[in-house]
């Protein structure tokens, strides 16, 4: 009897591991937005971690692994991914975009700028498309990933709006922050806040000699509040421009990615008010 009980309890597992939808996540901020909506009906993975940089990341032939026993492929695309987009393109599969729908921000180079994670009215979109693609690679879960769906919407909402109340009853504007790379233009959309930054919207070129000297005149005309490290961009550049501007640096966001090593920043949520409250307060 316990012999066929046996054949018959592993003649299930391959069910119940066929039943459960394998997803991968490009990057850790994308992976916990899939995790909020998918909770345990999917198995997600990601491809850059913590603290990680999408924009310099060489994928290994673990993530080629990875992506070919994916049943869906999450990317935020606009050229964030780079060398990882290439990979994905190349295995044919079901790739979503979850900035899809969004309107893209330009750098003034006229790049397209791929960080809309962090105008949290995009992250909403980022949501919706989740919602949707996993809805329709598990229909009979659909119900389960709306209820996590609007719980989500709902505490982004709140959480924007609460911002932005904080900032019209402290009369907060025409607030000028430095940062490693310019990452945070759809930040600076949502919360009415300009952000200067020696590199473009990639760290992936250095910046010149002249584009240095550009932003340390900048640093002096515009009368810089506030300066920022990323918690996965090299500091040198930054460091260095300090040093030449005496300015002190008031600390690190959370840019490209979630962070281990810096508090508040475990999940896109907590990223979002992190990052509003260190340069607020
Ligand atoms: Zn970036």
């Amino acid at each position: 009897m316990l012999k066929y009980l046996l054949i018959f309890y592993f003649l299930l597992l391959p069910m119940s591991a066929y039943a459960e939808l394998k997803v991968v996540a490009s990057f850790s901020i994308l992976k916990d937005m899939v995790s909020a909506i998918g909770g345990d009906k999917i198995s997600v993975v990601g491809i850059v971690g913590p603290d990680a940089d999408a924009h310099t990341y060489s994928p290994t032939a673990q993530d080629s692994v990875k992506i070919n026993k994916a049943d869906l492929v999450f990317i935020n695309a606009m050229g964030f991914e780079g060398s990882i987009e290439k990979l994905i393109g190349s295995q044919n599969k079901n790739v979503v975009v979850a900035s899809d729908g969004i309107t893209p921000l330009k750098s003034i180079q006229g790049e397209i700028d791929p960080h809309a994670w962090h105008d949290p009215r995009n992250g909403l979109i980022y949501y919706k498309n989740i919602f949707q693609a996993l809805s329709r690679a598990l229909p009979k879960e659909r119900k389960f990933f709306e209820e996590r769906y609007i719980t989500q919407t709902r505490k982004i909402t709140l959480l924007y709006e609460s911002n932005k109340r904080f900032l019209k009853k402290n009369k907060i504007d025409s607030f000028v922050v430095l940062t490693s790379h310019d990452a945070f233009e759809y930040f600076g959309q949502a919360y009415e806040v300009k952000f200067i930054a020696p590199h473009s919207v990639s760290t992936e070129s250095e910046p010149s000699a002249k584009d240095v000297a550009n932003i340390i005149s900048e640093i002096k005309q515009k009368r810089v509040q506030k300066i920022f490290l990323e918690n996965m961009a090299d500091p040198r550049n930054l460091e260095m421009i300090t040093k030449d501007t005496g300015l002190k640096i008031s600390g690190s966001l959370c840019a490209d990615a979630l962070s281990l090593k810096i508090d508040g920043c475990k999940t896109y949520y907590e990223l979002l008010q992190s990052n509003f409250n260190k340069i607020f307060n």
